[in-house]
């Protein structure tokens, strides 16, 4: 008998060739095995006689074998056999398949699953000696991946080997769900395989998807827990107005909201461990600095991380303006700390990570981090913990913060503020181009504050078969000069330019001295350029829907009416579905939903680089199975976890 831990090497069927290939794919126990999931099934479970045989549908047949025969057809061998049964005789017939003559003897009788040609000969049917326990015939067949590199047969007589001989084993979830009327593990894993029917294959894999559920809850319950017992980070006391009176604006309702379940952690010394979501433009980074604020005045410093220098550079010069009487520092990697004295709010790339275990800071911000609780967290090397909040502009839906990221806190800032107008969208066609330049100039004419942004995917031409189209932002740059050049100071950003000239532009940019501004997507994440009005996307079909969205967030943003151009080189229908669904709604929210039904949650979150596939049976949309497993969890023991899909600390789950 197996159990779901048995080293595949104990399996009988298994010898040293076989093993070695699976240990290869790092398949090394009877349940990892198992996980290699069937990707379809051969229903060879519809049992006939020769003479009711239909052609072109499949089914078994129990016939004795007549005579054989073998010949050659160019390079082709040509297997012959013909068999009967008591209501006729018919004949069978295999290419390149020389085994076949041996395997089958004359006189025998055999099952036969294949399908009837409109000749009246059935091609290449799998065989199998007659017993009530077959593998290939005679019932549903499982058909596994090519990737493993093993043949279907062999692949298919191990596991049937293994799920015959599976031994139940005392399990507190398979307690609970046997009283529910649910399939066991080990039925699971059987039915999974070997369905006897077709429904059952269904029914094993939603008792797998709740597994999987229940364990991923468990997983993050655990970190969660661990976590809270941590009592090492400053609690800090409020001794003043929750909201400095330097901020020249009211915030939103949502923001207070936000600001209030923030501070609360942060008078506890159990670390904060929060997520902070909200739309592009809601306003996060005025609440981030509201936090770092109160932490500074109880003494102790304060990082926010920006994942690029430019959007760095940004938060310095905001944070200043909004938190006059703080000591604001910037450090990139280019720009080192200056030496320490006193708190202070330190803004910078992740170049700041170096500096946790000399500063101590009370609290870690992560500006725009679009995969969380995963894999991102920094390490320190001190015995001191730090409150953190990790903030994006993702709307992250509800089912992955009920499992995925139970670890974490969630605040959200769900309304924009009030004088926000929806940014006007269109696709256009290359002809109107010359009519949008000068519709630009004849805005910027009327109002000296106008901005257009213009994105192109690449800084130089792509020398790249298929991209040769592409527009790149230098070659258009040079374009616009010539077109513009004469009355409208015009100005190009990218990251390969000398940092002198990128901090020049970045400083005439917030100055407000630049009219059009090309750049690559360098300012799609975060960028905060009030006067920036207009948005001229190039290649749009190069983008997702969450980067279009980023990019049409980066105006509009001071209250006047924002533009948004797309210019596509694309008839693809896919490309064109979704430059339409990004012109249907300006709601965050309402895009994620559409990029998650497009590409699915893995992709949406980079949950894939991050070792999650073995999230192979539950689905994030079906709401009623998380549910029942967030219901499940809880009944179960403080230490369980589930046999079939915990790791120890593995390539499974990689948690920090
Ligand atoms: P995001 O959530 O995308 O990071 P930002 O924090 O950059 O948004 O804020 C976008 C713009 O809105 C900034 O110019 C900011 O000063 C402004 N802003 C934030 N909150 C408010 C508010 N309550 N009322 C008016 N303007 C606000
Ligand atoms: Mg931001």
């Amino acid at each position: 008998m197996y159990k779901i831990g048995t080293p595949l090497g104990a399996v009988t069927g298994i010898g040293p060739a076989l093993l070695s290939i699976f240990h290869e794919k790092n398949i090394r126990t009877v349940g990892e095995l198992l996980l290699s999931v069937p990707n379809r099934y051969l229903d060879n479970s519809i049992r006939t006689t020769i003479a009711n045989l239909v052609p072109g549908e499949r089914a078994t047949i129990l016939a004795q074998v007549l005579k054989k025969s073998g010949f050659r057809k160019g390079k082709r061998s040509i297997t012959k056999v013909a068999v009967q049964d008591e209501t006729g005789s018919l004949q069978l017939m295999w290419f390149n398949a020389r085994f076949v003559q041996d395997a089958l003897q004359t006189e025998h009788e055999y099952f036969f699953s294949g399908v009837v040609g409109k000749n009246g000969v059935m091609i290449q049917p799998s065989f199998e000696r007659v017993s009530d326990n077959t593998i290939h015939t005679n019932r549903i067949v499982p058909i596994y991946s090519s990737t493993l590199g093993i043949m279907q047969g062999r692949l298919r007589r191990v596991l049937k080997e293994i799920v015959d001989n599976l031994e139940e084993t005392p399990d507190s979830l398979d307690a609970i769900l046997k009283e529910e009327n649910d399939l066991t593990l080990v039925a699971a894993c059987t039915e999974l395989h070997f369905p006897s029917e077709a429904e059952t294959a269904v029914t094993a894999r939603e008792r797998l998807a709740l597994e999987e559920l229940v364990e991923l809850i468990r997983i993050a319950k655990t970190k969660k827990e661990e976590w809270s017992e941590k009592k090492t980070a400053q609690a800090i006391s409020i001794n003043e107005e929750l909201i400095p009176a330097s901020i020249p604006f009211t915030l939103t309702a949502s923001q207070q909201a936000c600001c209030k379940e923030i501070v609360a952690d942060l008078t506890q010394t159990t670390p904060m461990n929060r997520l902070l979501t909200g739309d592009v433009g809601s306003g996060k980074t005025v609440v981030a600095g509201i936090a770092c604020y109160h932490m500074i005045k109880n003494g102790h410093s304060a990082f926010i991380i920006a994942p690029t220098q430019v959007l760095a550079a940004q938060h310095f010069q905001t944070l200043q303006n909004l938190f006059p009487d703080l000591n604001v520092e910037l450090v990139t990697s280019n720009k080192k700390a200056s030496s320490f004295i006193g708190p202070r709010l330190y803004v910078g790339t992740h170049s700041l990570n170096n500096l946790l275990d000399q500063v101590k800071p009370g609290i870690v911000i992560y500006d725009e981090q679009h995969r969380f609780g995963v894999g991102q967290r920094s390490k320190t090397t001190a015995d001191f913990e730090h409150h953190r909040l990790t903030m994006t502009a993702t709307p992250i839906p509800r089912s992955l913060t009920l499992t995925l990221f139970a670890d974490l806190s969630h605040s959200s800032i769900n309304e924009l503020p009030e004088n926000r107008l929806p940014t006007k969208t269109w696709t256009i066609p290359e002809r109107k181009r010359e009519k949008l330049y000068k519709w630009i100039d004849k805005q910027r004419a009327e109002n000296s504050n106008f901005l257009t942004l213009i994105v192109c995917p690449f800084i130089n031409k792509s020398k790249q078969e298929g991209a040769m189209h592409i527009v790149d932002a230098s070659s258009r740059f040079k374009e616009l000069k010539k077109e513009f050049g004469k009355k409208l100071k015009i100005a190009l950003l990218h990251s390969r330019l000398p940092v002198a000239e990128k901090e020049a532009t970045l400083d005439s940019l917030f100055a407000g001295e630049i009219d059009v501004l090309v750049s690559t997507p360098i300012i799609e994440v975060g960028v905060d350029i009030p006067q920036a009005s207009a948005i001229v996307i190039e290649s749009a079909q190069q983008y997702g829907l969450a980067s279009l969205h980023q990019l049409r967030g980066r105006v509009g943003r001071a209250g006047q009416q924002g533009y948004c151009y797309l210019f596509s080189q694309s008839n693809q229908p896919k490309t064109q579905k979704r430059l339409e669904q990004f012109i249907s709604t300006t709601d965050g929210k309402k895009l994620a939903e559409f990029d998650l039904n497009n590409r699915g949650a893995g992709d949406l979150f980079g949950l894939k680089q991050h070792g999650f596939s073995f999230l192979q049976f539950a689905s994030w949309t079906n709401f009623d199975l998380i549910t029942k497993a967030q219901r499940l969890e809880k009944m179960l023991p403080k230490n369980w976890h589930s046999p079939l899909l915990h790791r120890e600390q593995s390539q499974t789950i990689s948690a920090n």
